[in-house]
């Protein structure tokens, strides 16, 4: 299966960036399937920029409800509606920023699933929680109560302290906490469920971290807003 790199712009870029970026992208060789999930504002322009490429946008949130008095937020399906194929969910920005709880997370992966969306839904420890060795129980936990037992999508494990922070777990710490992630989801999910790493993943990481056991991908952040750094991440992915 062809490795997913996902590019995170958080609340990042411009407007008047996206024709740039988008035919950066589309010139692009490559066997690595690639998202790009801007801000909701910017979604309907790189989504009709990309129109006709095998590169997909994704939302960066949705409600869990369908519509409704819900002021400022955005439905699954109108994320489908302009052409959004992905949504990252329960990302530990949104879970610290707005207090997302996995109860949370779990309501909107399966307003995701049933527009039709691809949810990629984020799980990671912060650092406290690895220093006390408690780091695989919490994600643990995380899956258990953020995954609906409907659950289809990719589960992106991003540890906490390693996002924005320019550092990374050892190779030996991410093999280990995504083959945990594996023996969880397998006990419960008959479909194979990529597992996508994340949380400072550069052009110089990228092959390293890509190649190891159970990394199906990477959730890239700050380097997704260059496009030359997302593509040299994208290329750095093994072939099938
Ligand atoms: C992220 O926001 O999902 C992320 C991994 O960020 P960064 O790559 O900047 O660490």
């Amino acid at each position: 299966m062809a490795q997913i790199i996902a590019g995170n712009w958080k609340m990042n870029g411009t407007a008047a960036g996206l024709g740039g970026y988008a035919d950066a992208l589309k010139a692009a060789p490559g066997h690595a399937a690639l998202v790009v999930c801007p801000p909701f504002l910017f979604l309907p322009a790189l989504a009709a920029a990309l129109a006709g490429t095998k590169i997909a946008v994704g939302g960066q949130d949705c409600h869990a409800s369908a519509s409704g008095a819900h002021t400022g937020d955005v439905s699954a399906i109108m994320l489908k509606e302009i052409g959004a194929a992905y949504v990252i969910l329960g990302h530990s920005e949104r879970r610290a920023d707005h207090g997302e709880s996995n109860a949370t997370v779990n309501g909107k992966v399966k307003a995701a699933i049933a527009a039709g969306l691809v949810p990629i839904v984020c799980v990671g420890e912060t650092e406290q929680e690895r220093d006390a060795g408690e780091a695989e129980d919490v994600v643990r936990t995380q899956l258990t109560h953020s995954l609906p037992d409907s659950f289809s999508g990719l589960v992106a494990y991003e540890p906490v302290w390693a996002i924005g922070t320019g550092r990374t777990p050892s190779e030996a710490d991410v093999a280990a906490m995504h083959g945990a992630i594996r023996a969880a989801l397998v006990a419960r999910f008959p479909a194979a469920i990529p597992i996508l790493y994340g949380g400072s993943v550069k052009p110089g990481n990228a092959a390293a971290l890509l190649a190891l056991p159970e990394v199906g991908g990477a959730l890239v952040g700050g380097a997704s807003l260059n496009a030359a750094d997302f593509l040299a991440i994208a290329a750095a992915a093994p072939s099938d």
